[in-house]
Order: C-alpha cells, then sequence, then structure tokens
C-alpha cells in the first residue's frame, strides 16, 4: 500500500509539473511577445520624432542598434534605407507589411524572412506626411531562446519538487500504514478470544470510524461469545440432568426385570407389585420424555407451529373432566368458569400443556379436602388464566427457582405424584413463545396462584 501511495504521488507531481511547466511556457512567450511589442512602440515613436526632426536620411548614419533591422520604404515597396543590408543588395522578400501598414497605418507582422534567414517580429508604420513606410523588426524571441539559462533552474526547481514530494508522500503513506497495521495487529487478537480490543486515538476521521466500528462489533462478538457459551452450559446442565433423570427409572425398571425373569418373586402379590412399579416407572419416562421433547421443541424457535381457532370454554371443560379422575384420587375439588364467548388463537398443543401442567400441579401439591378454582377470562385485552389452590404453597426461598428446568422444591414428593421438574418450565417457554407473562403469588400451607397473561391474539397477526 505504501508503494502505490508513493507510485500514485509521484506520478500526480510529474504530471502537475508537466502541467504547469507547458502552461508556464504559453505565459512567457506571450510576455516576452508582449514586452517586445511595447519595446517597439517606443523606440518607433524616437525614430518618428527623429525623422520628422532630421529626415530619414540622417538615420542611416546615426542608427546604433544591431540587433534592430531598420527599413524605410517608399509607398510603392521600394526600400529607400536599411540599417543592415545596402538596398541595392536586398532581395526582399514578400513585404506584406508594407501593404498593411498603407491600408491601416501601421501594425505588427511575425514572418519568417529569408535575408534575416529566421523569424521576424515587424512593427511598420506608414508616416503619410513623408509618404513613406517604416519598419522596424526584431527577430522573434521564444522561451526557446532562453533555453540554456532556464534548463539549469527548471532542472534544480524540479528535483528540489520531487525530493519534497518524496519525503511528504512516504510520510503520508506510513500516517495511513501504520495505523491501519496497528488496527489490524488489535484485530488478530480476536482470533486469541480476546475482545477487549484497544485501539490508539487516530487524527484520521475515517479511521477512528473504522476503529469505533471494530470495538462495537467486537463487543457485540464477545457477547454473542458468551450467549452461546451461557447456552452451551444450559444445553450440558440439561442433558446431564436429563440423563440422570432417565438413569433412575431406568436402573429401576432392570432391577425389577431381573428379579422376574430369574424367577425370584415367587409370590404372587410381590410379581403383582413389580409389574405395578414397572408400568409406574415406564409411565413416569414416557412423561419425562414428552416434556423434554417438548421443551426443545420451544426451544427451537425454527419449529413449525400451527396456530387455530379454539374457544375456550369448551376447551376447559374437557380439560377439567380429565382432570376430574386425579382430583379425585387427590380428593382435591375442582372448580371453573370461563366467558362462553372467550376465543385464543393459538396452538393446541400449547394451550393443552400450558393448562394441564399448571392444573396438575394444584392438585397434586394439594392436601386432602383441597380445592382447585380455575378463572379464565378477557381484560384490556389479554386472555388471563389463572389458577389457585388452597394447598401445600411454596417457600419464599423457591419461588423464584421453580420455574427452572427439573426444580423441584420436594423432590420425593415431586416424583411420587409423577413429577419430571420440566413443568413450569414448559409454561414460562410457552408463555414467552406469545409474548405474555406469568405471575405466582404463594405461600406455605396457604395456597399458590398462578396467573398468566397472553395478548389477545388475532387471526393473521404475527407472533415475533
Ligand atoms: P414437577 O414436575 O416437579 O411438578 P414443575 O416444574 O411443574 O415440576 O414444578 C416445580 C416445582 O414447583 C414442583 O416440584 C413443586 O415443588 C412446586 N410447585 C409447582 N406448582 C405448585 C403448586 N401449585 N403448589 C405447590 N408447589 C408447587
Amino acid at each position: 500500500m505504501r508503494k502505490s501511495i508513493l507510485g500514485y504521488f509521484m506520478t500526480v507531481l510529474m504530471t502537475a509539473l508537466l502541467l504547469c511547466s507547458l502552461f508556464f511556457y504559453q505565459a512567457m512567450d506571450h510576455v516576452i511577445l508582449s514586452i517586445t511589442k511595447k519595446d517597439m512602440q517606443i523606440l518607433m515613436s524616437q525614430v518618428h520624432q527623429d525623422i520628422t526632426h532630421q529626415g530619414w536620411q540622417y538615420l542611416k548614419e546615426t542608427w546604433q542598434q544591431d540587433d534592430i533591422r531598420l527599413t524605410i520604404f517608399d509607398l510603392s515597396g521600394d526600400i529607400l534605407m536599411d540599417s543592415i543590408y545596402d538596398p541595392s543588395d536586398i532581395v526582399e522578400e514578400d513585404c506584406q507589411e508594407v501593404q498593411h501598414a498603407l491600408k491601416l497605418g501601421q501594425g505588427y507582422t511575425q514572418r519568417y524572412s529569408a535575408s534575416m534567414e529566421q523569424t521576424m517580429l515587424y512593427f511598420t508604420y506608414y508616416d503619410q506626411d513623408l509618404s513613406i513606410v517604416v519598419r522596424l523588426g526584431l527577430p522573434r524571441l521564444t522561451l526557446r531562446n532562453y533555453h540554456w539559462q532556464l534548463v539549469p533552474s527548471v532542472l534544480l526547481s524540479g528535483a528540489m519538487a520531487l525530493a519534497i514530494a518524496w519525503i511528504l508522500s512516504r510520510r503520508f503513506a506510513r500516517s495511513i500504514s501504520q495505523p491501519l497495521n496497528e488496527i489490524a495487529d488489535e484485530m488478530i487478537k480476536l482470533e486469541q478470544h480476546v475482545y477487549d480490543l484497544d485501539f490508539k486515538t487516530y487524527s484520521y476521521e475515517e479511521l477512528q470510524r473504522i476503529t469505533q466500528a471494530t470495538r462495537s462489533l467486537s463487543q457485540s462478538l464477545a457477547s454473542y461469545i458468551a450467549q452461546l457459551e451461557r447456552e452451551k452450559k444450559i444445553r450440558q446442565t440439561f442433558f446431564a440432568n436429563a440423563s440422570h433423570e432417565l438413569k433412575t427409572p431406568l436402573t429401576s425398571i432392570q432391577g425389577y426385570a431381573e428379579l422376574l425373569e430369574n424367577g425370584l418373586l415367587e409370590d404372587e402379590s410381590l410379581r403383582k407389585e413389580a409389574l405395578q412399579h414397572l408400568k409406574k416407572e415406564t409411565k413416569n419416562m414416557s412423561h419425562l420424555i414428552r416434556d423434554i421433547l417438548m421443551i426443545s421443541q420451544l426451544e427451537a424457535k425454527d419449529v413449525k407451529v400451527t396456530l387455530e381457532d379454539i374457544g375456550c370454554y369448551l376447551f376447559l371443560k374437557e380439560t377439567v373432566d380429565d382432570f376430574q379422575t386425579l382430583a379425585h384420587q387427590h380428593r382435591v375439588t375442582l372448580h371453573w368458569q370461563c366467558e362462553q364467548s372467550i376465543h385464543v388463537w393459538m396452538s393446541r398443543d400449547h394451550l393443552r400443556s400450558l393448562v394441564h401442567n399448571l392444573l396438575a400441579n394444584a392438585i397434586k401439591y394439594n392436601h386432602e379436602e383441597g380445592n382447585v378454582y380455575m378463572d379464565a377470562y378477557v381484560k384490556d385485552q389479554s386472555f388471563i388464566l389463572s389458577i389457585e389452590d388452597d394447598g401445600l404453597g411454596i417457600p419464599l426461598k423457591d419461588q423464584s427457582h421453580i420455574f427452572e428446568r427439573f426444580y423441584r422444591v420436594d423432590k420425593g414428593r415431586s416424583k411420587k405424584v409423577g413429577g419430571t421438574g420440566l413443568g413450569l418450565s414448559i409454561v414460562k417457554h410457552i408463555v414467552h413463545y406469545y409474548n405474555g407473562t406469568i405471575h405466582l403469588t404463594s405461600e406455605e400451607n396457604i395456597g399458590t396462584k398462578m396467573t398468566v397473561i397472553l395478548p389477545v391474539i388475532q387471526k393473521g397477526d404475527d407472533i415475533s
């Protein structure tokens, strides 16, 4: 990059120098011509005075200027006097300037003179009183005539300009390439997972923008990587917990299976008990697998979810009917109410899982003769579902954790009632999927109330 900046600079400079010289040459030529013309006018006025006072014949003797040719013509164009040649020797070239002067009074002409063997500038003047045409002739000087005086200074100034440009362009190239190298060195640190980049302050605004953009990019990258790490950790913990949760029922199933296989359970009632255990453990396992699948589906945001219009009243009525057996087992009474007209636009699986988990918890973590109250209504553009029980309640210290995966307040009790520890985590995921919120109020031995608030979604609305 430095080399190309240098090359670019030098090319620009050379072009500028060449163009400058060209324009200078033209301008100087013009200046020389106008100075010469002015000089000739002054000289001519002197000549005119001398002729008027002393006659042109007198000039023949007195004319001293070697480099200026003075010629006097009669009106027919014949030479009466010439300061350099004898009139009889001159084979005068086509003197258009005489015709010009006769026509216009005076004027300049530039042409090649065969007798002088060079290009001449003539100033010709028609003296009407004396009936003569006076002509002053000077070699036409151009800048070329001063070449040898000019060449050394042109070369010297050119060389100096090149040297200064070389030094300045090197400095300029360095002032750009060095910061870029420093920025690149800092950015390479990202490869070593160093995200806290330390850039200098640069005077160029563009470089400042690069460092600012890179710094904010590296910060977002750091957050992103941290988020990935966090998610990785959560996944690892989840899989470790899930494997652990699966291992326990599997070991139990294996144990009972071996007992049955080896015929160690001779008693019919023991065999029946073992089979019941096997049934219970497999049921637990299938619930666990169902919940794990549900969680991973909710987390994989690209999984297609089919939304549908669900009439809440009928849906809750069927759900309560399904739960009557469980409620009966736990000697808990279910109470519920729902406005007939309520319709929600959501996935039936999601709504089922949401209501099932909350209702099951309210029944399972209750005591005999307990009550569960379910209420569904629409308020302020939100669908509200509250499930309240007068059961065991949740200790304050556990309340902030119960939505975590596999978190159980009382592990023994949860397992006994067939809990997987994933129910509320699933509920939280579903609520978030619909941009809703869930609120918990609970007091130990008094009861628990879960309130889900979901924004009412109409058919065709986008959930983002
Ligand atoms: P689980 O499968 O163990 O029921 P959840 O995620 O559904 O898992 O609930 C987490 C824990 O929160 C439960 O183990 C239970 O201790 C507690 N919990 C949930 N709902 C209630 C409730 N209504 N009353 C008392 N405790 C509850």
